[in-house]
């Protein structure tokens, strides 16, 4: 990574500062990382509205380096992103997550997991087939799959990220809109790609108990995604009013520190230990 480091330096060599040698140590830290396996993956449960009932889980990436400690995702995805180390941190994301499904479905935990795709993953012309090879490798079935997707990931090469997009629906993996209302995007995307899932975006969740508009931006949205067939997550539901309110609005599904954290692989077979009594 000499020239990438190299590069890297480049941009912030008229203001070195702390914050650019940070990240351009974070920058061979975490390529080292993501080659010795020393991430890991953490999941948080998904559940049903209506009924309840755990039905799957977003796997959320997680980086405790020996030199900076815990890294927030935030921080160590973009670092990967400006890096050029998204393609192969991915690989890695997907590889623990096909093992755990797998080790879930034959345990009879019959739940699909959400994984996170970013912006160059969709423009990576190698993404299909590594998740198809890798889904085989794992004698995982992809219908259990969603891929999630931001809103800005679509800025982009629309051409790139739509045909990849569609490869990926074709292999009979979900994909899903993440942060739902954030971004820039038009309407019109929605009808445009293969969509089966809106997460609306936890600004909105939070707030929508005391803000009028929040409230109708959630209703709506719920509304305009049954008119077109597409299901949709709340994400960040932080207590029992809010689950009642998008349960009442119709959401289809919710996810939140209310219902379960994001828990280490241990933690969580320790809670489905609790859940089955
Ligand atoms: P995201 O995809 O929107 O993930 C949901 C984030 O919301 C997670 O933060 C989760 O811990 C947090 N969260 C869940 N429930 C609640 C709640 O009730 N209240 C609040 N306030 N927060 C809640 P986390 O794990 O820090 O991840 C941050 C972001 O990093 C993710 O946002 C995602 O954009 C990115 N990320 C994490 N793992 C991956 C990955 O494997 N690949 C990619 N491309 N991005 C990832
Ligand atoms: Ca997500
Ligand atoms: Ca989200
Ligand atoms: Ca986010």
């Amino acid at each position: 990574y000499g020239l990438r480091a190299y590069e890297y330096l480049s941009i912030y060599s008229s203001e070195v500062d702390t914050f650019g040698r940070r990240r351009l140590a974070l920058v061979g830290a975490l390529a080292q990382a993501i080659k010795n396996r020393e991430l890991e993956i953490h999941i948080q449960p998904q559940f049903e509205c209506v009924t309840g009932a755990l039905c799957g889980a977003e796997v959320l990436a997680r980086w405790n380096s020996e030199t900076f400690g815990v890294v927030a995702p935030d921080e160590f995805i973009e670092v990967a992103e400006e890096a050029g180390l998204m393609a192969e941190l991915t690989k890695f994301i997907v590889e623990e997550a096909f093992s755990l499904l797998r080790r879930l479905h034959e345990k009879g935990v019959m739940i699909s997991l959400s994984i996170n795709l970013s912006v160059q993953n969709l423009m990576d012309p190698r993404i299909v087939s590594f998740v198809v090879t890798c889904a085989e490798a794992q004698l995982i079935s992809l219908n259990d799959v969603i891929f999630e997707v931001t809103e800005t990931s679509m800025s982009d090469d629309m051409e790139a990220v739509i045909s990849n997009l569609n490869q990926l629906a074709s292999t009979g993996c979900r994909v899903a809109l993440d942060d739902y209302g954030t971004g820039y995007s038009s309407l019109a995307y929605l009808s445009r790609m293969p969509i089966q899932e809106l997460k609306i975006d936890r600004s909105f969740i939070g707030q929508m108990q005391r803000n009028t508009s929040d409230y109708r931006i959630v209703e709506n949205t719920v509304k305009l995604a049954r008119a077109l067939q597409i299901q949709t997550v709340a994400e960040g539901v932080e207590n029992e009013n809010t689950l009642g309110t998008v349960t009442r609005l119709g959401c289809d599904r919710v996810q939140g520190y209310y219902l379960a954290k994001p828990m280490s692989l241990t933690l969580f077979d320790d809670w489905l230990m609790k859940r089955a009594g």
